[in-house]
């Protein structure tokens, strides 16, 4: 029987952002099923979201703050935060301090950490795990369309007659979205193409699997472009109206053209046709993509190569068609929105326009505010390790595991003269903390995600916080009151924080802006509290429910001249170098999060893969010596992990793949991050964790 009433709430996870029905019951679980009136899921979870109620345990949840291991108060430790801080700012200026923060924070507390860094202590070193997931796809949309927004929405995957999923596991990462996409297949006769150098699941559901070479995607929408110009499938009207630099994306193009494709993705060329003619002749098509794109060092180049063929065609914010870019994290939009990254303003605004800082400074009312980017996430460890951040706050997220070359970045926090670490759990980064500070969890706090659609979704508490932990913006208000500027964050509750977030976005539109939310500007705590999933923009005055929102049908972007842009892209050639001959492909799988520190907690989701795995192909294990099921090491030039051969065909000679979850609390030297190479594209920011070279040898 239930005990406690229902509490509508979102699922922390993945970027589909689907909602959740949370019911206390008498005997101290908590039921969950899915929100039939969510407009993300209807009513539908995945693996993840349904085992929610498992993972509420307190067993490893920190529970006090900690300064050196010792027990402390919550005034001692923030007052010791803040002092830390303020001196190191005061001896080495703002940019020797940082913040690293997560797509798994809420929206109000991104805004108060941004807040804080930029306008406060007037740096911009404030970067997030986000930055390993979404940065290439921001990138690439800022390039094209002057602005980072998603063009479409989910019901355009259902309203589609191709959907083609670039280096998404869909499957397994966005599954409800998945199970929409093959719900709408059974209506309409979707095709489903897949590019993904592996055959996942979600390649063996598709109509057509392309398994190119790794990294050779850019090359196939290049090609793709070529191809289209060739065949006269040119939008001429939208092209020319709202439009510009198409002439120097074609000449890129025409360099790679279709043997450049073919060369690229050793695709034979039969498959390579069938998937042209297809994108060709299909006027209602979304090209989604995920992490396979993203985490490339040419991930931005990847994204504008597919946006180039939807603004060629004219695909793009009409029903059922357009690139779509599908978020990991369940608010790494959210963050996005709020400016929580090192090269972002608040309400998408332009860090490097002196007009957008001003106007930024002067609404906070702040007495500076950073004059340019900070650090993005792996030259942040970087700055750690080199000594130039001499005190760094970690929040809500474990990059002594998930950061490429994570031996270094334990190097660095070990290094590091200040770390401040606020988590719910004990984790491989609280290890290397100064100060430990105890956060609310997803149960316990409120305030706003936003998912992949440009949904704006409430999250709910339904538990009281354990001991004596905090929700995130509280802390961050709490600090920032003991460095001085109590004034501008004396919060009282998440509400007034998402007024102010959504005041500063209406501000910020002078009606060439993309994000606007200000018809929530002034919202009560009652309507705030009720708040239905709604997407944005939503201007002041408009209904904030019941309107599906898309953009560019008709051109009007966010560049200076409202044209879109067309962007040259480079052609990468997969390549190996002799020691390393193997390329390491990281990535998800279907019931693991993260690093697990929430979904290791119940046996149902161990029981997917109870430990870590390397695919290899047979011919691969055969001349490493590797048999079924041995554990094996994976050797890169950053370093080694061990794990268990999983023998397959699923994947492709020259490759291999490990998920990323697994770290050395779970398993002895199982943490795959170790191998990891930080390269990053030099555009975004975002490291190529998808292409590391190593090699496998017997354990
Ligand atoms: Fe949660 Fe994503 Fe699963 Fe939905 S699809 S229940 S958001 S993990």
């Amino acid at each position: 029987m239930a005990t406690g009433s229902p509490t509508r709430t979102t699922c922390p996870y993945c970027g589909v952002g689907c909602g959740v029905v949370a019911t206390p019951q008498q005997d101290g679980t908590v039921a969950i099923r899915g929100d039939e009136q969510h407009p993300a899921n209807f009513g539908r979870l995945c693996s993840k979201g349904s085992a929610l109620g498992e993972t509420l345990g307190l067993d490893d949840r920190l529970l006090r703050p900690e300064i050196g291991g010792r027990r402390a108060d919550w005034n001692e430790a923030l007052e010791l935060v803040a002092r830390r801080f303020s001196e190191t700012i005061a001896a080495h200026g703002p940019e020797s301090v940082a913040f690293y923060g997560s797509g798994q924070l809420l929206t109000e507390d991104y805004y108060v950490a941004n807040k804080l860094m930029k306008g406060f202590i007037g740096a911009a070193n404030i970067d997030t795990n986000s930055r390993l997931c979404m940065a290439s796809s921001v990138a690439g949309h800022v390039r094209a369309f002057g602005s980072d927004t998603v063009p479409g929405t989910y019901e355009d995957l259902e309203e589609a007659d191709l959907v083609v999923l670039v280096g998404s596991n869909m499957t397994w990462c966005h599954p409800v979205l998945f199970q929409r996409l093959l719900a709408a297949r059974e209506r309409r006769g979707t095709t489903i193409v897949v590019i993904d150098p592996r055959r996942t699941v979600t390649a063996e559901a598709a109509d057509l699997h392309l398994a190119i070479a790794p990294n050779s995607d850019g090359a196939l929408f290049a090609g793709l472009l070529d191809h289209l110009d060739r065949i006269g499938l040119r939008d001429g009207d939208y092209v020319e109206r709202h439009t510009s630099g198409l002439d120097a994306a074609l000449l890129a193009a025409r360099d790679c053209g279709f043997p450049g494709a073919l060369q690229a993705t050793h695709l034979p060329p039969e498959q390579l046709r069938e998937f042209y003619t297809l994108w060709s002749r299909s006027e209602r098509v979304v090209t989604a993509y995920s992490q396979g794109v993203n985490q490339s060092v040419v991930g931005t180049d990847k994204v504008n190569a597919i946006i180039n063929c939807h603004l060629f065609t004219g695909r793009i914010g009409r029903p059922g068609m357009g690139p779509f870019s599908l978020t990991g994290q369940p608010n790494a939009m959210g963050g996005r929105e709020v400016g929580g990254l090192a090269n972002m303003l608040a309400a998408h605004l332009d860090i490097n326009r002196p007009d957008h800082r001003e106007l930024v400074r002067s609404f906070w009312g702040s007495p500076r505010i950073a004059t340019r980017p900070g650090l993005k996430a792996v030259d942040l460890f970087r700055a750690v390790g080199e000594g130039h951040v001499k005190a760094l706050w970690i929040m809500g997220t474990n990059p002594a595991d998930s950061m490429p070359d994570a031996d270094a970045v334990q190097e660095a926090l070990r290094a590091c003269p200040f770390v401040v670490v606020s988590d719910v759990v004990r984790t491989d980064t609280t290890r290397h903390a100064h100060v430990v500070l105890p956060a609310a969890a997803w149960a316990e706090k409120s305030g706003t995600v936003t998912n992949s659609e440009r949904r704006i979704s409430r999250q709910r508490s339904f538990l009281k916080p354990p001991g004596e932990a905090r929700p995130d913006w509280r802390i961050v208000c709490d600090v920032a009151a003991r460095m001085g500027f109590s004034e501008a964050f004396d919060y009282q509750s998440p509400a007034e924080i998402f007024r102010e977030h959504a005041a500063l976005s209406g501000l910020a539109n002078d009606g060439t802006r993309d994000f606007d939310i200000s018809a929530c500007a002034e919202l009560s705590e009652s309507a705030y509290d009720a708040l239905a999933p709604f997407q944005w923009p939503r201007r002041a005055g408009e209904a904030l429910d019941g309107i599906t929102t898309r953009f560019f049908a008709e051109g009007r972007f966010y560049t200076p001249d409202r044209r879109g842009r067309f962007v040259p892209t480079q052609i990468v050639l997969p390549e190996v170098s002799g020691d390393f001959p193997l390329i390491l492909n990281t990535g998800r799988i279907r019931d693991q999060w993260h690093t697990m520190t929430r979904t290791a907690k119940t046996p149902r989701l161990m029981s997917h893969y109870a430990e870590s795995f390397c695919e290899i192909h047979p011919d691969d294990a055969e001349d490493a010596g590797i048999g079924p099921a041995a554990l094996v090491r994976i050797v890169s030039p950053q370093g080694a992990a061990v794990v268990r051969a999983l023998v397959t065909e699923r994947q492709q000679k020259g490759s291999i793949f490990v998920p990323m979850h697994w770290t050395d609390q779970h398993a002895a030297q199982g943490r795959i991050g170790s191998a990891v190479l930080p390269a990053a594209d030099p555009v975004s920011g975002q490291p190529g964790l998808k292409f590391s070279h190593a090699r496998i040898e017997p354990y």
